[in-house]
C-alpha cells in the first residue's frame, strides 16, 4: 500500500516521514529525488543545464541551486518549463523506488501532490496541517526564510482547505513535536491493517470470494 504524506511549507513533513521511518517504514522522498536527477549525471542533469544556461553551473558542475531559485523566481514561464522536466522524472523514479518495496505499506513524502496531479498514484493521502501563521513562524525559525518569501512560495501551493478536502488522514501539527508520535503511531496500526485487508483482497481466491 503506497501513503502519500504531503503539507504545506514548514508544515512538518520531514519531521512526520523521521517518525515513520524509525518505526522501519520505509519512506520514499521526493525532494531527495529530485536534488539527486539534477547532479551531474543525474537523469535530469543535461535539460536543466541546457535550460537555465551555464551560468547557472557552479565550479564543481553542480547546478546552484540558489541561483536557479532565484531564476525561476522573477520567472514564471522558466519555472514552468523546469518543472515539466523535473517533475515527470521524479515521478519515474517513485514509481521505480516502490515498485522494489516488499514492506506491508510505504510512505511517499512529495510536497507538491495536489499541485502536479499526482494523488491517484496512491492508495492514501495523508495531509501534514498546520495553520499559515505558524507554517510562516516555524520555517523562518527553521532557515532564516522571511515572512515575504514563505508567503510567495505558500501562493503557489495547494490551500489548507485544498489540501484537507483531498486527505483521508490529517496529521495536526499544531501541538508540541511530542504529540506526533502518538498520532504516527496510530496512522501505522491503521496503515498495516489496511495494508493487510488491500492483500487479503488481492490474493489468491480473491476473486472467487467475490
Ligand atoms: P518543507 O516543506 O519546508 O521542507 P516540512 O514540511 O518538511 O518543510 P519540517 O522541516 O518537518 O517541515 O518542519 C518545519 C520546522 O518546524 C522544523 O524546524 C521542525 O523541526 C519544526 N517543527 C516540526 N514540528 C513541530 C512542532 N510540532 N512544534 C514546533 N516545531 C516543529
Amino acid at each position: 500500500m503506497t501513503v502519500a504524506l504531503t503539507g504545506g511549507i514548514g508544515s512538518g513533513k520531514s519531521t512526520v516521514s523521521a517518525l515513520f521511518a524509525a518505526l522501519d517504514v520505509p519512506v520514499i522522498d521526493a525532494d531527495q529525488i529530485a536534488r539527486r536527477v539534477a547532479e551531474p549525471g543525474g537523469a535530469a542533469y543535461p535539460a536543466m543545464v541546457a535550460l537555465l544556461g551555464a551560468d547557472a553551473v557552479g565550479a564543481d558542475g553542480c547546478i546552484r541551486r540558489d541561483h536557479a531559485r532565484k531564476l525561476v523566481f522573477r520567472d514564471d514561464a522558466l519555472r514552468r518549463r523546469l518543472e515539466q522536466i523535473v517533475h515527470p522524472i521524479v515521478r519515474d523514479e517513485i514509481g521505480k523506488a516502490m515498485g522494489q518495496i516488499d514492506d506491508p505499506y510505504c510512505i511517499v513524502s512529495i510536497p507538491l501532490l495536489l499541485e502536479t496531479g499526482s494523488a491517484g498514484e496512491f492508495d492514501r493521502i495523508l495531509v501534514v496541517d498546520l495553520p499559515e501563521d505558524e507554517q510562516i513562524a516555524r520555517t523562518a525559525r527553521r532557515d532564516g526564510t522571511g515572512a515575504e518569501d514563505v508567503r510567495n512560495i505558500m501562493l503557489r501551493q495547494a490551500d489548507r482547505a485544498t489540501r484537507i478536502k483531498a486527505a483521508h488522514d490529517i496529521v495536526d501539527n499544531s501541538g508540541e513535536p511530542g504529540e506526533l508520535h502518538a498520532r504516527v503511531q496510530q496512522l501505522h496500526g491503521k496503515y498495516l491493517h489496511l495494508a493487510r485487508q488491500l492483500s487479503d483482497n488481492a490474493g489468491p481466491g480473491a476473486q472467487d470470494s467475490g
